[in-house]
């Protein structure tokens, strides 16, 4: 179930991740290709007008040259001036003279196509020019052209007649030239010039993208109409290779997320979250006298009690609790807990005791019997049911320190243990110096007490010397009520094992002390 969760979230973030990155790019791309066109097709707009503007300057200077000699009649010199002007200009077809309601009076050329006064009708002044001058569109039969109108006096009109024909002819690139319409328009719609493909138009710009541009001196206007398809042509599209990588960029960078985003915390971090949720729980195991089996303590043992009910043993997380410095944290946890809900028995039974392990890091912090004082003060309980159980598999290095913390913790009323005796490098005179209440003497002896005379020795020597020192004796690991007699025999006070129960939650523990009456004795068949 986890794992098709995990594998779900992994396969999402690899789609979100590479839907993004391919519509990053798609928008990126889309948005840099638009300005390269606006760019490059405006530049293309320019130079069409810039060419138109040079004709109409032709036609203008021609006119203003006529004008300016007063060269404006029909005689016969004056059509040889008109003439000679359009022989100068090669974009001139014509100049006429008009007449006041717009016909004839005489042209340069015959031949050249004819236009009536309706087309003048539509003519656009360029007051910033000339107040005389007006440009409007010849639109007859033989074709389009376009016309520079000089208003001489009331009666007389000279016409300057510019060819468009030419205009746009060579102005595209030739990769646009299958899908691109032109257009040339004075105003806002009156068209002078105009390009289209040589195919069906229609079918040629079916998808158009325009583009459009004024000019800045006469009212021309230059519109491009590109098919979508010749555009991306021209720009070379790659569009399909960006969108290819970036979702490569995306696939790869969604597999490395999900692979960070569904990475399990690391251990230490699992340890901090189980303290922060009070995870660690206390389980309590019996403690009994070997000679009458009367419950008379127990042992505080940290269990990691997961959010699903699962119970995780202390080998798991008392290592790592230990090299991480949450081992303080972690059994300062089980203390308060194992206190409070221990109360109403250790108020009660005032010869019943509970102990603590606690290793010798924590045991030598400064401080801490002042901290376990007010602890125990605030948890209204006697430190004379208190046991500490200082391990001795890792060796105290500095002996003389922490006899001084066993006496401050004896002066204030605690007992102190020493744990796990005779598995240690340190001798007896260590358990002599440390100046301990109760020696709990290993498994391991335990283990092998009724098959082993070198293991009843050990046991012997430790008892003995306890017994001298006015130390009781705790043997740990008791399974058969065989080793119960045989450590009797050694002159071990108590015992603690699965033989009476294995740790077990508070409440199952209070539920055992009330079946059982604290003081009542172990069955027949364990005792025997
Ligand atoms: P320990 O202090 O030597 O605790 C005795 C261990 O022997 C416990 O293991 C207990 O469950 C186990 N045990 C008791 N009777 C029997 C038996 O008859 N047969 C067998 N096979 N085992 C028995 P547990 O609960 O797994 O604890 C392991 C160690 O974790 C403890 O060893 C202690 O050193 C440490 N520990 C547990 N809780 C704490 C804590 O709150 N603080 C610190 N510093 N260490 C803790
Ligand atoms: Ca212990
Ligand atoms: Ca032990």
């Amino acid at each position: 179930m986890a794992l098709n969760n995990r594998r779900l979230g992994q396969s999402a973030t690899v789609l979100i991740s590479i839907g993004l990155f391919a519509a990053s790019a798609y928008l990126a791309y889309g948005a840099l290709t638009e300005a390269q066109n606006r760019r490059q097709l405006g530049e293309l707009n320019m130079r069409i007008l810039d060419r138109a503007e040079r004709s109409v300057d032709f036609a203008f200077i021609a006119l203003g040259e006529l004008v300016e000699k007063g060269i404006v009649s029909c005689e016969a010199p004056a059509l040889a001036e008109l003439q000679r002007q359009v022989y100068q200009r090669g974009t001139l077809k014509d100049i006429r003279v008009i007449n006041r309601d717009g016909s004839l009076a005489c042209s340069a050329f015959v031949e050249t196509l004819g236009f009536d006064a309706r087309d003048m009708r539509e003519a656009v002044k360029l007051p910033a020019r000339n107040a005389a001058v007006s440009l409007f569109r010849i639109d007859q039969k033989e074709g389009v052209a376009l016309g520079l109108a000089w208003q001489i006096d009331e009666n007389t009109c000279l016409v300057a007649v510019v060819s468009t024909d030419a205009l746009l002819f060579d102005m595209l690139p030739a990769e646009l030239r299958e899908g691109t319409q032109v257009t040339l328009r004075i105003g806002p719609d009156q068209t002078v010039a105009s390009y289209a493909p040589e195919t069906d138009a229609a079918t040629a710009v079916s998808r158009p993208v325009g583009f459009s541009a004024t000019s800045p001196r006469y009212p021309l206007a230059s519109d491009l109409r590109v098919d979508l398809a010749t555009l991306r042509h021209w720009n070379h599209d790659l569009g399909p290779a960006v969108l290819f990588l970036a979702g490569l960029l995306g696939l790869l960078f969604g597999v490395l997320s999900a692979r960070l985003l569904t990475r399990p915390p690391d251990p230490v971090t699992l340890i901090d979250r189980a303290l922060a949720a009070r995870q660690f729980r206390p389980y309590l195991q019996p403690i009994f006298s070997l000679s009458t089996g009367a419950i008379t303590g127990c042992e505080a043992l940290a269990r990691w009690v997961r959010p699903d009910g699962s119970v995780v043993p202390p080998a798991q997380f008392i290592p790592l609790a230990e090299a991480s410095g949450r081992i303080a944290p972690l059994t300062w946890q089980i203390i308060v807990q194992t206190l409070a809900e221990l109360r109403p028995l250790l108020r009660r039974d005032k010869s019943f005791r509970v102990g603590f392990n606690i290793v010798p890091e924590q045991f030598m912090t400064p401080g801490f019997a002042a901290a376990l004082r007010s602890c125990v003060a605030e948890a209204r309980v006697s430190p004379r049911q208190v046991l500490l159980e200082l391990t001795e598999r890792q060796a105290i290095r500095d002996l003389d320190a922490a006899a001084g913390v066993v006496a401050t913790l004896r002066e204030a009323g605690f007992k102190v243990a020493i744990d796990d005796a005779g598995t240690g490098h340190s001798g007896l005179s260590y358990l002599q110096k440390l100046g301990v209440n109760t020696i709990k003497i290993d498994k391991f002896f335990v283990d092998s007490v009724t098959k082993d005379a070198a293991a009843r020795t050990v046991i012997e020597m430790l008892v003995r010397l306890a017994h001298e020192l006015g130390m009781t004796t705790v043997a740990e690991g008791v399974e058969t009520a065989q080793q119960i007699a045989a450590l009797t025999v050694c002159g071990v006070d108590h015992g603690q094992g699965y033989v009476v129960a294995p740790p077990m939650p508070v409440t199952a523990f209070l539920t055992l002390m009330a079946e059982r009456g604290a003081m009542h004795g172990l069955p027949e068949a364990k005792v025997a």
